[in-house]
Order: structure tokens, then C-alpha cells, then sequence
């Protein structure tokens, strides 16, 4: 299987470093053999087994050749030190987003409100932290509505969860300790420049909401004060270089102590501001 390894490593090393090119070849073995990356190294000599790892392994070798992104390819990606089912429609749950998580499980909530929760990585996140919390995620999108629910019960806080069919606030009832969301926000302009993985195998819908890539940010500020409780909280991941732009839009609806937080690459990621 070593040959194969390095057949899958070379074909990867025309879009990918190469150390990236020999992690996702191997990852991608281990997914057609159904073993862990331990285990593939103690088999590496030997050949194929009989049935279907060999063509699973070839098939998934054209696939990421096709730009197709490891995480939909595998169905599943870490986050926040849980596992996630992926398809393509739902955005890949990425380390940026860890911030955000971060930042909510930096205060006290009860009840939480994810707006466009699409895979629900961030809301069932928060729910498996907190034992005591239950919430409520919306999506515009059905079939990432089915994929939010299977990862919610694969955290097992389906009895804490519900997952509400909606454009933004609209199906959305009650008030809120906390409200957050990472909403479509690349720019119409900056769309053409992104890695084909994400701009030919992710979600439009969730990568961008057309225009200055402000609009989610706009509604969500505008109505967000009306679904919180008195002291909570609203928080958005944003674009690194939009954190001005938001963090104005969070003053001008009233909010109070608007904070600007760093990714762990140092770039802004994070706008949070308390009701007024
Ligand atoms: N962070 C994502 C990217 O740059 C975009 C996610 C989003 O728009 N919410 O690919």
C-alpha cells in the first residue's frame, strides 16, 4: 500500500505543501481502510486486502484531485474536540470559528440562539459545554437543517436543541441570553479569489450574502436587541478585515461594549457587544 500512498502524495503535491500533500493521502487511506493513523502504520508494507478499500481509496484520490474538500470527502472534521458529519451543504466547521466559541463560553447563558447554524458545530458546541444551557438554531437551508440535526444528536444535546427553519430572526420567538452567529460575509468582489475548495464545493448561500458581504450584519444588529434579554449578549464572526465596519454596526443599534477579538493567526474574527 506504501506505492499507493506515494501515487495519491504526488498527485495532491500539484495543489498542496507537500508535508499537507502526505497528511491528507494518508488520511484518506485510513478513511478507505476504516483504521486509525496508527494502525496504518504498522500495514504500510502490506498489500491491499481484497473488496472494496482499494477503489474506495482511488475514488477519494479523484475526488480531493477535483478540489473537493478532505473534511466532505471523509464526511467529518474536528471541532473544538468534537467530531462533525460535513456534506457540501454545510459550511466545513474551521479553527476560526473557535473563537467564537470561545468568546461565548466566556460569559454565563441559558439560552442561546445560533443564527444560520448550518452544520450546528458552534450551538451543540455550547450546549455539550454547558450541561445547564438549551438553545435554539435556525438555518435558511433545509438539507443543512438535516445535517445540524444529526450532529446535534451525535453530541447528544438533542433534548436541549431545536432547529428552526428561518431567514435570520423571522421564525424566531422569545428572547435570548446570548445570540451568535457566523453568517455568510465574503464580498461579491472576493468571491472569484478563493480556493476552489471552498468557492466550488461549499454552500454559496453560507459563504456569502452578495454585495459589500455586510448584509447579515445589518439585519442581525438591527434586530438582534429585540431577542435579547436585558445584559445579553450578541456576538459575530466576521472577515478579518471587516471588524470597523461591524463593530460600528453594533454601536449604532445601541449595543454596548463592543469588543473586537483575535484569532489565534492574530486576525480580527470576532465582534461581540452586550443590549442595550
Ligand atoms: N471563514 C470562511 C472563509 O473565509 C467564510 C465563512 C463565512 O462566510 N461565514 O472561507
Amino acid at each position: 500500500m506504501r506505492h499507493s500512498l506515494e501515487l495519491a502524495r504526488k498527485g495532491f503535491s500539484d495543489f498542496l505543501p507537500d508535508g499537507e500533500a502526505e497528511r491528507e493521502a494518508r488520511l484518506l487511506m485510513c478513511h478507505a481502510l476504516k483504521i486509525s493513523s496508527a494502525q496504518l502504520y504498522a500495514r504500510l508494507d502490506e498489500t491491499w486486502p481484497t473488496g472494496p478499500p482499494f477503489q474506495l481509496f482511488v475514488e477519494a484520490c479523484e475526488a480531493r484531485k477535483s478540489r473537493q474538500p478532505l473534511s466532505q470527502i471523509i464526511g467529518e472534521v474536528e471541532f473544538y474536540g468534537r467530531r462533525f458529519f460535513v456534506n457540501s451543504d454545510v459550511l466545513t466547521p474551521r479553527p476560526d470559528t473557535e473563537t467564537l466559541v470561545d468568546q461565548a463560553l466566556s460569559g454565563g447563558f441559558e439560552r442561546v440562539l445560533d443564527l444560520g447554524t448550518g452544520s450546528g458545530c458552534v450551538l451543540a458546541t455550547l450546549l455539550a459545554e454547558r450541561p445547564g444551557s438549551n438553545g435554539v438554531g435556525t438555518d435558511l437551508s433545509q438539507p443543512a437543517l438535516e445535517v445540524a440535526a444529526r450532529n446535534v444528536a451525535r453530541q447528544g444535546v438533542q433534548d436541549r436543541a431545536v432547529l428552526v427553519h428561518s431567514d435570520w430572526f423571522e421564525a424566531v420567538q422569545g428572547q435570548f441570553d446570548l445570540i451568535l452567529s457566523n453568517p455568510p460575509y465574503i464580498a461579491a468582489a472576493e468571491m472569484r479569489g478563493l480556493a476552489p475548495e471552498v468557492r466550488d464545493w461549499e454552500p454559496h448561500v453560507a459563504l456569502t450574502p452578495g454585495g459589500d458581504g455586510l448584509t447579515a450584519y445589518r439585519i442581525i444588529t438591527a434586530a438582534g436587541p429585540m431577542h435579547l434579554r436585558a445584559g445579553g449578549r450578541l456576538m459575530v464572526e466576521i472577515g478579518l478585515d471587516q471588524g470597523a465596519a461591524v463593530a460600528e454596526l453594533f454601536r449604532a443599534a445601541g449595543f454596548g461594549d463592543v469588543r473586537i477579538t483575535q484569532d489565534l493567526s492574530g486576525h480580527d474574527r470576532v465582534v461581540g457587544g452586550i443590549t442595550p
